[in-house]
């Protein structure tokens, strides 16, 4: 061999192990970035654990403090409000009523004509409006002449397609899903807004009368026979078609509860009275807390930078209008501590920029390839290709958050049945699970689009009540999904009030 081939080779030799080098070093770093990612991973995990204990510490929790937001005014972060519905819905009102169901996203308008006999509905109409965002934080008059030229030209369409009768003046519910101070069944001030919402001119005035003044503004002759949240209206049309039906739960934009309470349990307002004996309290759960609820970086630093900090905890862990911007905050940080999602995108950056929905879509890929989470990821947040490997680490985080969600939600639901005394233990026997204890048909009402539209949530709320009850008490207890109850129960509930002339409440 001569020396120069020799040199070559050589040279050749020191190159190749230059280069080995190189790639050896990069995976070397590359798999340093996907432990630390990974290690980001766990800790959520981690700090998300729901296992069944911390569930049932999160049930009894929430019975305490719903006995403590029952007992004195201010006495819990829970408001259990008064709703001065004191008789639900049985199935015999009828006539034609109209509904207005503010939600956080979106504006229904319902108008449901009732048979009066066995909970039949002749006809139901609805129509969906998506809020315009910039009325969220405008003003009362800008929020309400939308709402009233929707309903009008909702009213004039059907003037024109049917016999309603006009010598009558049309009632309407209107359901308001904020926290309010009732007055009475058609009365009440706005105590604050949640879920976006941020109309300072409303904060303490009544709202039916800005409604009413709306109305009138747009030449519009109908009467607020009843002021509900949405809740109360889910509840409503519950216990319309079933007559077990106790509680209403949303998990929509926002979240909130409410139930059948005795009236002697409302321990705030002594001497209430009520014909029925009882009354629906409208709970505000979305501002529940306690010390057992599985707080991670991530929560803390949207309720910090959220415009209403150390309120609607509960909401913030659960809603729609929050798991998105979870998901994003722990990509977000993923991003910055590893270049796995390629450079930091600015998308990232923005607050809310994921909708919850897309955390379903992405979650629910079904693809071998996960191309809806590579389709999400490009077009919402700007991040273009990336492996498989890190799209299945984006689903598993969507999973991590959901799951938490759902869980919590199932506890909250579970503390109410054992305020009501409907969770099988029920002061017979503190024994769980127990098979000669005597449970009641229980039902509870349940709507929003988290719950309806988004499978996995579903199937985890259901797992997880299923777990903390124990399946013997579990199978009494039937979570029904209403549809459009919230605008069709408040209507129903107009009518209710409307047609009243005997109390028919049960009693648990
Ligand atoms: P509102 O709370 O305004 O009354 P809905 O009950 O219809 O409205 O709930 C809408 C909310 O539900 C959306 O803002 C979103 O957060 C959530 N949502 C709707 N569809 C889905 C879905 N497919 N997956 C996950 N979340 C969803
Ligand atoms: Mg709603």
């Amino acid at each position: 061999m001569g020396r120069v081939t020799v040199a070559v080779a050589v040279g050749a030799a020191v190159v190749a192990c230059a280069v080995a080098g190189v790639l050896f070093g990069r995976r070397v770093r590359s798999r340093r970035k996907w432990r630390s990612v990974v290690g980001v991973l766990r800790e959520l995990e981690e700090s998300c654990e729901t296992p069944v204990g911390r569930l049932r510490q999160v049930v009894d929790a929430m019975a305490v403090e719903m006995h403590a937001g029952l007992a004195s005014e201010g006495g819990s972060k829970l408001k259990m409000l008064l709703t001065f519905v004191d008789h639900l819905p049985t199935g015999s009102e009828v006539g034609t009523y109209y509904a207005l169901d503010l939600g956080g996203t979106n504006l229904r308008v319902v108008r449901v004509q009732l048979g009066g006999r066995s909970s039949s509905i002749l006809s139901k109409d609805v129509e969906l409006l998506p809020i315009p965002q910039h009325l969220m934080t405008s003003t009362s008059e800008d929020l309400f002449d939308f709402i009233a030229t929707t309903l009008k030209q909702f009213v004039e369409k059907e003037e024109n397609n049917s016999e309603f009768s006009s010598l009558r003046t049309r009632e309407l519910g209107f359901t308001f899903s904020f926290p309010v101070k009732q007055l009475s069944i058609r009365s009440g001030i706005l105590i604050r807004w949640t879920k976006g919402f941020a109309i300072d001119d409303m904060v303490g005035r009544e709202v039916v009368e800005c409604l009413q003044a709306g109305l009138a503004r747009n030449g519009l002759d109908m009467q607020v026979a009843v002021l509900v949240n949405d809740t109360v209206g889910t509840l409503a049309l519950g216990h319309y078609h079933d007559a077990d039906t106790v509680a209403a739960v949303i998990i929509g934009t926002g979240t909130n509860a409410s139930y059948l309470e005795r009236s002697d349990a409302i321990i705030k307002c002594q001497g209430l009275l009520t014909t029925s004996g009882g009354m629906v309290v409208n709970m505000e759960w979305g501002n529940f807390w306690s010390s057992h609820l599985p707080r991670t970086s991530y929560d803390i630093d949207l309720d910090g930078e959220s415009p209403n900090p150390n309120d609607q905890g509960f909401e913030k862990m659960i809603s729609g209008l929050y798991l998105g911007d979870i998901v994003r905050r722990v990509i977000l940080r993923m991003s910055q501590e590893s270049d796995i999602f390629g450079p930091l995108s600015p998308s990232l950056l923005v607050p809310f920029i994921l909708h919850t929905p897309f955390v379903s879509k992405m979650h629910e890929d079904d693809s071998p390839d996960l191309q809806e989470v590579a389709r999400i990821l490009k077009e919402k947040l700007e991040i273009p290709e990336v492996p498989l490997k890190v799209r299945k680490l984006v689903v598993r985080i969507c999973d991590v958050v959901t799951r938490r969600a759902a869980r919590l939600a199932a506890a909250g639901i579970v503390g109410i049945l054992k305020k009501i005394g409907r969770d099988g233990t029920g002061g017979i026997s503190s024994i769980r699970g127990r098979s000669d204890i005597k449970m009641r048909r229980t039902v509870v009402a349940i709507e929003g689009g988290l719950y309806t539209s988004y499978t996995m949530f579903r199937e985890y709320l259901h797992e997880a009540l299923n777990e903390i009850l124990g399946e013997d008490i579990a199978q009494h207890v039937i979570l029904k999904a209403t549809e459009d109850g919230s605008g069709v129960g408040a209507a129903i509930i107009a009518a209710s009030y409307s047609s009243y002339t005997v109390d028919s409440v049960q009693l648990l």
